[in-house]
């Protein structure tokens, strides 16, 4: 049983032991791959962050290419495109002198649209959750745990919410049947408060209704509420997980007191586990930490709530329609608040259990080592602790981490490349943001300035 940190005392300095963690984990990550495709992603990335346009240039091309009926139609695009970047790299500069022949057109459609599909593979594990089994498999024997994604955001309409339901239902039936065959790996299946589900699933609100709106968060709850509860309860049968997800901020409401009401059906008393997302960036965070604490503590559910903490993926969309109506942002501005306010969110998680377990989701090797550090010193197990980081972004991270022992779980999200385009833009965002930690880290920032508080 993980000890309450709350009254246990400190046993060592906190900061000179996420010092040591942070190096550890560092030791354990790959020099800079030698692969020519995957420095050609980086210096593309690179390039990005530091040019603005060049960066809107990228983000155009990845989404419209889906849509784009020839590789003629995807270079003709490319080039307009690349025409409005002011001061163009000599790559650059051939690919737009190529889209003045035919033959260069077709060359350089092809090389794009290759280019936006490594990209998209980087992320996703598989077009069907069968077919992204092979890769969650292996992943389970290098020691990482998964929680799939079924890509397929924002629903319009009533039908689509119901086909979305239907992957889910499929996707968790799969799950258990495949990942019944795996070998056992003791370190991702318990903790001290018993048996973890193999099988994990991770759902988006916005996906189970097309009626989620922050004017009336009633309707959209009740409509989703009646998708999510067979799928609870499939869950529950199964033995399977389900982590619902948290988007933007418009919908916090709605899904917060969806997944709380639902779970404190007496039907979903004894499961299925089941998880939500709690986002560092937003301002009112700490409050809706107090409204899950009240909640944990008064429920008489019998599987803890699982909460995974993330900064949040919605930054710039939050600032930019707060702007738009004149509103005060909802998310921090300073980015080193929101690493502040990620670690004592860490903190109070940490503190809390047994009534909650609990997930940092980050790529940031400080607020990793941060978490890993505080449980140490306060006594905790590093069992009772999960790592998670995103398919594509924290492999590296995910090796390092089950080097070290640590439960980790990869987020993989599913599904194909039309349906992945707005998951694959925030990732980009995410990337090419000269504020984020892999980009500092990727520029060579030096290790003890990567370690050190948020400041
Ligand atoms: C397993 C997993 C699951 C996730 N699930 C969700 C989810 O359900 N919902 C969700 O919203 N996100 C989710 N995310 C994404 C997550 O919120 C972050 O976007 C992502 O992990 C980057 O944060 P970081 O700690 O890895 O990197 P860092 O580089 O340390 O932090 C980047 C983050 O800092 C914040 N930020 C950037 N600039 C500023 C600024 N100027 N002022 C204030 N804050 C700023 C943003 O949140 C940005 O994403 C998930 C991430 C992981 C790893």
């Amino acid at each position: 049983m993980a000890e309450r940190s709350a009254t246990a005392a400190p046993r060592a300095d906190p900061e000179a032991e996420l010092l040591r963690v942070g190096r550890a984990l560092h030791e354990a990550l790959p020099r800079p791959s030698r692969n020519p495709i995957e420095a050609v992603d980086r210096r593309a990335m690179e390039l990005a962050a530091q040019d603005d346009r060049l960066r809107a240039a990228l983000f155009r091309l990845v989404d419209v290419t889906p849509a784009c009926r020839s590789l003629d139609d995807l270079a003709a695009h490319l080039a307009s495109y690349l025409g409005e970047v002011e001061r163009r790299p000599p790559p650059l500069e051939t690919a737009l002198r190529l889209s003045g022949s035919r033959a260069g057109r077709a060359a350089l459609g092809a090389a794009a649209a290759a280019a936006v599909r490594h990209m998209a593979h980087r992320f996703i594990v598989g077009e069907t959750p069968r077919g992204a089994m092979p890769t969650l498999r292996s992943l389970w024997v290098a020691g990482a745990a998964a929680s799939v994604d079924l890509l397929g955001e924002a629903t319009v309409t009533e039908a689509e919410a119901d086909r979305y339901a239907e992957r889910c239902a499929d996707a968790l039936d799969t799950l258990v049947e495949q990942s019944g065959r795996w070998p056992s790996r003791p370190v991702l299946e318990r903790d001290s408060l018993g048996s973890l589900p193999r099988a994990n699933l991770s759902v988006k609100v916005s996906a189970l209704t097309p009626l989620l709106r922050p004017d009336a968060p009633e309707l959209g709850r009740a409509d989703a509420a009646r998708r999510l509860r067979p799928l609870l309860r499939r869950a529950r049968d199964a033995g399977a997980h389900v982590h619902i997800d948290m988007e933007a901020v418009d919908s916090l409401e709605a899904t917060l007191s969806l997944v709380l009401e639902l779970l404190d059906e007496e039907e979903f008393a004894e499961g299925p586990s089941a998880g939500l997302v709690l986002q560092a960036y937003l301002r009112e965070s700490p409050r809706r930490l107090d409204q899950i604490l009240e909640w944990a503590a008064s429920s008489r559910r019998r599987p803890p709530l699982v909460v995974r903490l993330v900064k949040g993926a919605y930054w710039d969309h939050e600032v930019v329609e707060a702007r738009q109506h004149g509103w005060p942002s909802p998310v921090f501005e300073v980015k080193a608040e929101s690493d502040r306010n990620f670690e004592d969110l860490t903190r109070r998680l940490l503190d809390a259990r047994p009534l909650l377990r609990v997930a940092i989701a980050s790529h940031n090797l400080r607020s990793l080592s941060h978490a890993i550090a505080w449980n140490r010193v306060a006594g905790g197990r590093d069992e009772d602790l999960e790592l998670q980081v995103l398919r594509g972004l924290g492999d590296h991270l995910m090796r390092a981490l089950a080097a070290h022992g640590m439960r980790v779980r990869v987020y993989c999200p599913v599904g194909d490349l039309v349906a992945g385009m707005a998951y694959l833009v925030r990732r980009l965002l995410e990337n090419t943001s000269n504020e984020s930690f892999l980009y500092e880290q990727a520029r060579g920032v030096p290790l003890e300035e990567l370690l050190a508080p948020p400041g």
